[in-house]
């Protein structure tokens, strides 16, 4: 065995005293170190990956990202908290922790210069459940659509413009870690190993994010007036087919018995509820990358315990957060996937 010296034994102290003084989720008032949780967290960063800082492991930043509708973005790391697999989301002065644990989505909110969390626990499913998602959209729809060989030369990450209705009360950082931080992460990892999934937060656009919904075309209507959005923000030039537009509602119904509509199965255009399950927005995007409620399932995930994959039809009462392997090989299709892999890593879409 070997033994220490003095004077790496003193390093290895001081290291292990640093280390106990900067937890990234501080119980007192002040950890100590002079600086509160976001720095911590930054600090850890700067460390390189993978990183400790107390009961935060960062392992890995995902290579997508979001920018929120003040223009800025958001950065993604794939993390354990508090023992559970978790996602960290960077934007700001705001650094957000999110987990899943029976049925519901925990979250630890901290701002920057503050030391105290804000914490917050919602379910995963909406409430009734059991109503039917949408009616499955057409597969004929006249959409832009990624199969011309010319194509492979162009960038091809995905980017999704997801339009804030005025009537969400949710801010970025909520609506992000509820709708779409988790869906990233299991596009990355399940499905889109080869690109970089985007979401592109915006608001207060007028004609686009006060448009009226819940009738019959509410979606046709939209659509019109969203092909002729310039986004002032998107700083890359990106190929029409991997571009998808939806509009986040606080109403139940986007149009009638439907928590969310699409135009084409793939397409361009959908509306989804953020009153309901957190896989509604998931399943509209589903649609317009090709997937379909034939191909979605429900999973024994114990003796007694099911989930229900994205594209099950009626709102899940348990959300598996991952979509069945014949939906991940048809989005693969319509995004003209280029690597080959096996399926064998999918663990059943319960970790974050
Ligand atoms: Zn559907």
């Amino acid at each position: 065995m070997e033994i220490m010296d003095r004077g790496r034994l003193r390093r290895f102290c001081l290291a292990l005293a640093l280390a106990g003084s900067t937890p990234i989720a501080a119980t007192g008032a002040s950890s100590g170190s002079g600086l509160d949780a976001v720095a911590r967290f930054d600090a850890a960063l700067a460390s390189g990956l993978p990183a400790q800082a107390g009961e935060l492991t960062i392992r890995a930043r995902l290579a997508g990202g979001a920018t929120y509708s003040d223009g800025l973005g958001a950065e993604l790391y794939d993390v354990r908290f508090r023992d559970r697999e978790a996602l960290a989301v960077r934007h700001g002065d705001s650094l957000r922790i999110a987990s899943t644990n029976d049925g519901r989505l925990h979250s630890t909110a901290y701002t920057a210069g503050q030391e105290r969390a804000v914490e917050t626990d919602i379910p995963l499913e909406g409430a009734p459940t059991g109503h039917p998602v949408d009616e499955e959209p057409p597969q004929d729809a006249d959409e832009p659509q990624a199969d011309s060989p010319t194509d492979m030369a162009e960038p091809r990450d995905l980017h999704v413009f997801a339009f804030v209705h005025d009537d969400v009360a949710l801010d970025d950082g909520e609506l992000f870690e509820r709708f779409f931080a988790w869906w990233i992460k299991r596009m990355e990892f399940d499905v889109l190993e080869d690109r970089r999934i985007h979401v592109h937060l915006r608001r207060a656009i007028p004609g686009l994010t006060d448009a009226s919904y819940g009738h019959t075309g509410s979606l046709h209507r939209w659509g019109r007036a969203v092909r002729n959005y310039t986004d002032p923000y998107l700083p890359e030039p990106v190929a029409a087919p991997y571009i998808r537009h939806i509009l986040l509602v606080k109403g139940k119904e986007v149009e009638p018995r439907a928590a969310g509509v699409a135009n084409g199965q793939p397409g361009s255009l959908a509306m989804a509820s953020t009153s309901g399950s957190v896989v509604v927005p998931a399943h509209e995007i589903g649609h317009m990358l090709g997937a379909s409620h034939g191909h979605s399932e429900r999973r024994y995930t114990g003796p007694f315990s099911t989930c229900d994959t994205i594209m099950y039809p009626v709102d899940p009462t348990v959300p598996c957060k991952a979509y069945s392997l014949p939906n991940v090989k048809a989005i693969r299709d319509t995004m003209r996937y280029a690597r080959s892999r096996g399926y064998d890593r999918d663990d059943g879409g319960m970790g974050l």
